[in-house]
């Protein structure tokens, strides 16, 4: 188990390495889950995160989940939680929760309005964006280490790059303690971002969310929902590759390992992985990027 704080180890020059869980919903994909994570624990992860679902829906999956990953494995767990549908006294009760079961560090966030509902609305006692969370979390649990989310593409409901970046300014002045960005394909939009925080005062590291891409259709849904564009290079390959299922995956590894190569060669933090479950395109990645002399 790692034992340096995420805030102290964030201040070292050795990039993080940290992948991203989703909780099952069926003993199937549960298994799964359970596999990838004895599969990645060779590679060392500084911590692993565990999403919280739609409405509050997984709830008790994400802290049961978090305690297993936790206890069993070993893992500094990050669990996320959102605003979706509870009350600051449920919220309170969760944070509490979370730190009674020696979780060190949360993920704050709003959360996406639940299926079927284009705007977000909050709980008539809770919290209506991520900035209050923070707020929130530093009240009850104040020692704990706290992610905000950062979109480089802007996210998709903020009228402009610059307003949502003043927004992300809040979460970081209510006490976050790091950034962990939307996935995306294209580094420059991470450079540009990391610049443009930099210029908006917010100085907290800011961790580029990575996914290497196992079907088209998949990555075409989750693009459209976050507002991440595929690069056309990208775009045109795995197009060719059409339904070969093989030769998609590895463009995504390939692509994803290239990214990993250049942001880690250019000072980023680390890289966090959009892993869907699954250890195989983390694994084929964290070997390439191993090869060439990172995270030794
Ligand atoms: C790393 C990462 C992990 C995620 N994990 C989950 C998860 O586990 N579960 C889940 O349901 N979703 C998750 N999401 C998706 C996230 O919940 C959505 O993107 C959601 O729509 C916004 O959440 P947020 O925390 O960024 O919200 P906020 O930071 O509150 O921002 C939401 C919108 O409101 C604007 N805004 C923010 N603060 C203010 C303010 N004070 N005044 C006016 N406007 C404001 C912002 O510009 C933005 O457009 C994740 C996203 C990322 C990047």
């Amino acid at each position: 188990m790692k034992t340096l704080s995420l805030k102290h180890r964030l201040t070292t020059n050795d990039p993080l390495f940290s992948v991203e869980f989703f909780p099952p919903k069926s003993e199937e994909t549960a298994q799964q889950l359970l596999r990838t994570a004895k599969d990645i624990q060779a590679y060392n992860p500084d911590f692993v995160s565990i999403t919280y679902g739609a409405g509050g829906s997984t709830r008790n999956r994400t802290l049961n989940y978090a305690r297993k990953l936790h206890e069993d494995y070993g893992y500094a767990v990050m669990p996320h939680l959102t605003c979706v549908g509870h009350s600051r006294e449920e919220l309170k009760q969760t944070i509490a929760e979370f730190k009674s079961a020696g979780l060190k560090q949360i993920m704050a966030l709003r959360g996406d309005p639940p299926k079927g509902e284009t705007n977000f609305t909050p709980h008539p006692d809770g919290l209506k964006y991520a900035n209050e969370l923070v707020q929130l979390i530093r009240e009850v649990y104040p020692e704990c280490d706290l992610g905000v989310a950062g979109y480089p593409e802007k996210h998709p409901e903020a009228p402009s790059l610059e307003i949502d970046l003043l927004n992300l300014k809040r979460k970081v002045d209510a006490g976050a303690t790091f950034v962990t960005t939307q996935l995306f394909f294209d580094n420059n939009a991470y450079f540009e971002f990391v610049d443009n925080c930099r210029r908006a005062g917010i100085t907290v590291p800011i961790l580029p969310g990575l996914m290497s891409v196992t079907s088209y259709k998949q990555a075409l849904r989750f693009c459209d929902m976050c507002g991440t564009s595929i690069p056309a290079a990208l775009n045109e390959q795995l197009i060719a590759a059409g339904n070969n299922k093989a030769a998609v995956e590895a463009i995504g590894i390939e692509w994803s390992y290239q990214q990993a190569h250049e942001l880690l060669k250019r000072n980023a933090p680390g890289i966090h992985l959009y892993i869907l479950n699954r250890s195989g395109p983390a694994i084929a990645l964290m070997e390439k990027i191993q090869s060439v002399g990172f995270y030794k």
